[in-house]
């Protein structure tokens, strides 16, 4: 199979960082976004286990915790929570030669360790397929036309001549950020170039069984209980504007003992309407209302969270915030929808 091919690559010097990573042993630091979902962490495991095989010491650090079915990525223990363990992952930080920025291309979007990274001295590598980055890193690898972090950094090991490292390992770590990203490989950026790389990394000795258990079939009965408790009372569902959403209260989550990641995919039940074109997920965490949209076809999601939500993402999944209360949140978000679905039901026609 010829899998060394030109890539279609906007911002992309990551070459220049062969001798570094061909060169002696080096301590990396890796961080990536804001409750790392499975692309973020496969993609940072991933490229934390081809370090290793390069011979080099890297560590992965994330801004906050993650979901449980995530546990079973290779290594996964040796990741450091930066919110439970601050002194621990400054350590790293300091005394690492260079920071590998992955899967987000902001670095508010890591929290307060994002002032350490912005700070600190050592040459940034950001590997990132989200819109509009910012311009922080020496090194970049960003395609906004990639369907997952986790196909770039199987990018950068077939720019870098290294595609002979690729093990179970690498591999497990890389399926699981493409295919938690592209949907199981159902969205739109599911290329035939995602289905080759996966064609790859089945040959290398993934058992992509394990992973689509671990991901879809590792639900405790409370969680179930808890989608089946905010899909019989809390979906509301506008058929004239072709758009269905969920509101959560933080009650609810502290009566459902709601953990991170257990709020994940539940924006998509609200899609699978027939019909729906639109959906949001508006969950009051607290500190503050978080909010998630997806969309079909053209429709903006990430324009309609820009401009509503101070949020963004891709066309078709976005995301935002409010410091408002639930009940004025969900408010905005009717407001703002009477604004919008004029153009929900034009791409209809498209
Ligand atoms: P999710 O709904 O799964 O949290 O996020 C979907 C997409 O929207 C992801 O690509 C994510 O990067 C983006 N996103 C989520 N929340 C925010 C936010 O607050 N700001 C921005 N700029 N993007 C977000
Ligand atoms: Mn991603």
């Amino acid at each position: 199979m010829n899998i060394v091919r030109s890539y279609l690559c906007p911002v992309n010097n990551i070459l220049d960082l062969k001798p570094v990573l061909h060169g002696p042993s080096k301590n990396f630091f890796i961080t990536t976004h804001h409750k790392p979902d499975g692309d973020a962490m496969g993609s940072s495991l991933g490229l934390y286990h081809y370090l290793k095989k390069l011979g080099h010491q890297p560590l992965v650090v994330t801004p906050n915790d993650y979901g449980s079915f995530l546990y079973f990525l290779p290594e996964e223990k040796s990741v450091v929570q930066y919110e439970t363990n601050p002194d621990t992952a400054l350590e790293i930080l300091k005394n690492c030669d260079y920071i590998f920025c992955l899967d987000f291309n902001r670095l508010s979007r890591i929290n307060e360790l994002g002032d350490a990274v912005r700070a600190a001295q050592q040459p940034k590598i950001m590997i990132d397929h989200h819109l509009e980055p910012e311009n922080f890193a020496q090194f970049q690898l960003h395609d906004t036309k990639a369907a997952a972090t986790a196909e770039l950094v199987f990018r950068m090991m077939v720019e870098m001549g290294d595609l002979h490292l690729m093990d179970s390992e690498i591999g497990t770590c890389l399926y699981t950020g493409i295919m938690t990203d592209t949907g199981s490989f159902r969205f739109a950026s599911t290329s035939a170039e995602i289905h080759r790389t996966i064609a790859f990394l089945k040959e290398s000795g993934v058992d992509h069984v394990k992973i689509h258990e671990a991901i879809n079939d590792s639900w405790s009965f409370r969680r179930l209980q808890f989608m089946g408790y905010i899909l019989s009372n809390k979906l509301k569902y506008l058929p004239e504007k072709k758009t269905a959403y969920i509101t959560i209260t933080a009650q609810e989550l502290l009566d459902y003992e709601v953990q991170t990641g257990d709020t994940e995919g539940l924006v998509n039940y609200a899609l699978s309407i027939e019909g729906v074109k639109f959906a949001a997920l508006i969950v009051d965490r607290t500190v503050m209302v978080k909010l998630s949209f997806r969309s079909k076809g053209k429709i903006p999601a990430n324009e309609f969270s820009s401009n509503n939500f101070q949020g963004g993402g891709h066309l078709n999944a976005a995301g935002g915030q409010s410091s408002d209360s639930l009940e004025v949140t969900e408010k905005r978000f009717l407001e703002a929808l009477e604004q919008f679905y004029p153009q929900i039901l034009n791409d209809e026609k498209a």
